[in-house]
């Protein structure tokens, strides 16, 4: 199979979504003008009314109803991931899998996250009532990748209508079909919906950039740190609030004390998972010296036994974009040239569109495939003295989105000193699938977050409301001062802030 049939291929006015495997055409898509992009807002817009009028309850009802429409329907998505991304079923069925706890717990949490509370007035201001509520913002941009494109759509999608938005979502050109998919699943699972309410746009980066101009009140986009940089500038524009969900480098730490058999069985599932094509993927462990060669031992024997292809039930599939396995190749070349050993496979692993497992030991820190994001099966596995000396170079990248540590007594310590969005303690990627907790980067990983209650906020705006209760006689926020009134103020300053208090 040639590099060349793993691309999309656009005309002027349409794209073409190929299997990256076969070459097959599984669907054609319009490429949208920017006139396109802002109809499509105007329609989230109007629908978002009557959205946001429905209230927690009536959303919650139509959110559950497309849960139970997408489990439904789930065989029909496995057949569309599979026939766009080559990928095995397996894939798209964990990415379903979180995307449906995603959409489960926003609506279930919405109205305890965003609906309105009472709050202490505090001392200053004793006669007030005072309430905080979360509004929706009014419409969410949501653009999305090739890796992962079943979760990221539904992920950016519940988040955004959970919280009483209308959302239009430019899936990656790379896997517009399973996109196009998910977001019409909404209506189909609620036909009362008004068009457009969740809406989406096709087409190559100059359509993304139409959506980030298009006057959306956020802009959510899951991608690579480059277009990340692109999108931020282009949002800047028209002041459009941006959450980055960026690329990473995750690291794994391999205590002393790890159970060396699940941090194997871990680590292999973890670094080659999708491929490899995971911004949580495990790309690099430090074990620390003493526990290295068993735990070499373990990893070599389980990564031998993955099968890769285009069988359905294969453990992954081919590399997506052909762009990515020049940048494996060049990756272990220049770890291998520079000294690093390969414990399993090689560059003659790399067949496109197939890369079977690539196990690197002893790569030099400075080096490519450690300190720039591979995503591929490829996993660098490096020394560390001490957890002191694993924790520092685990840090040491711009990078920080997830990391892992396998340890039986200590993993909370390591674990609180890693720079990251989030970690994992004796297992690996469970970010994706957790929905309770907040999920995003920190350094060149992005900023912002989905999951969680913060995953919630992200799609509203904070609204205070105050309201006097009754009056207090000579009033701070009045004229005339008196000396009296100055007089009393001084003396409950004092008081009240002059002494130690919690
Ligand atoms: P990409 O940045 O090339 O493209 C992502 C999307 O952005 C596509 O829909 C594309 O059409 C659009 N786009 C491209 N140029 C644009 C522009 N100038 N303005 C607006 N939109 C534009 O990313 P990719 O190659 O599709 O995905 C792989 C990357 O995504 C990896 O770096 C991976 O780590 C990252 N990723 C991150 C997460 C996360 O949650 N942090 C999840 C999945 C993937």
């Amino acid at each position: 199979m040639t590099a060349q049939l793993h691309s999309v291929t656009g005309a002027a006015d349409t794209l073409a979504v190929r299997n990256p495997a076969t070459g097959e055409v599984v669907g054609t898509f319009p490429v949208h003008t920017a006139d396109d992009v802002v109809a499509a807002v105007a329609r989230a817009r109007a629908a978002q009314q009557w959205w946001a009028g429905l209230g927690f309850a009536g959303r919650r009802k139509r959110m559950q109803r497309w849960v139970r429409w997408l489990a439904r329907h789930c065989d029909e998505l496995y057949e569309l991931g599979h026939r766009e991304g080559g990928k095995p079923k397996g894939d798209i069925q964990f990415e379903l899998l979180a995307g449906l706890e995603d959409i489960r717990w926003s609506a279930a949490h919405a109205k305890r996250v965003l609906g309105e509370k009472r709050v202490a007035p505090g001392l200053a201001m004793l006669n007030f009532d005072a309430r905080v509520a979360y509004e929706p913002l009014g419409v969410a941009g949501v653009i999305t990748p090739w890796n992962a494109p079943v979760y990221t759509v539904l992920c950016g999608m519940a988040y955004a209508l959970s919280a009483g938005n209308g959302v239009v979502v430019k899936p990656s050109e790379l896997a517009a079909a399973t996109g196009v998919w998910c977001v019409e699943s909404f209506a189909k699972a609620n036909p009362d919906t008004p068009a457009g309410l969740a809406g989406w746009v096709t087409g190559f980066g100059d359509t993304g950039a139409a959506l980030c101009r298009s006057g959306v009140d956020k802009l959510a986009f899951t991608g690579s740190v480059p277009t990340g940089r692109r999108i931020m500038a282009t949002c800047a524009e028209n002041l459009t609030p941006v959450l980055l969900e960026l690329g990473g480098k995750d690291a794994t730490i391999v205590a002393e004390d790890a159970d060396l058999d699940e941090a194997a069985r871990s680590v292999v599932w973890g670094s080659l998972w999708n491929a490899g094509q995971a911004c949580v993927g495990v790309e690099r462990v430090y074990v620390v010296d003493a526990v290295k060669s068993e735990f070499l031992a373990k990893v070599k024997q389980r990564a031998e036994q993955v099968t890769v292809g285009t069988d359905p039930l294969s453990d992954y599939g081919p590399m997506i974009v052909p762009n990515q396995i020049d940048i494996i190749r060049r990756h272990v070349t220049d770890a291998l040239e520079r000294g690093a050993t390969a414990l399993v496979g090689g560059l003659d692993s790399i067949r496109p569109p197939y890369v079977e497992p690539i196990v690197l030991v002893d790569v030099p820190e400075d080096s490519a495939a450690v300190r720039e994001e591979t995503f591929g099966p490829v996993v660098v596995i490096n020394s560390a003295r001490d957890v002191d000396d694993a924790i520092a170079k685990a840090n040491g990248t711009v990078f920080g989105l997830g990391s892992s540590v396998f340890s039986r007594e200590h993993g909370r310590e390591i674990a609180a000193r890693l720079r990251a969005g989030g970690t994992t303690i004796n297992s690996v990627l469970t970010f994706v699938g957790l929905p309770s907790v907040p999920f995003g980067g920190v350094g060149d990983s992005g900023f912002g977050r989905f999951h969680g209650d913060d995953g919630l906020r992200e799609f509203t705006r904070a609204k205070a409301t105050t309201f006097k209760r009754f009056g207090m006689g000579q009033e701070m926020q009045e004229f005339p001062r008196t000396d009296e009134q100055f007089d009393i103020v001084r003396k409950v300053v004092k008081l009240r802030y002059g002494r130690r208090f919690r």
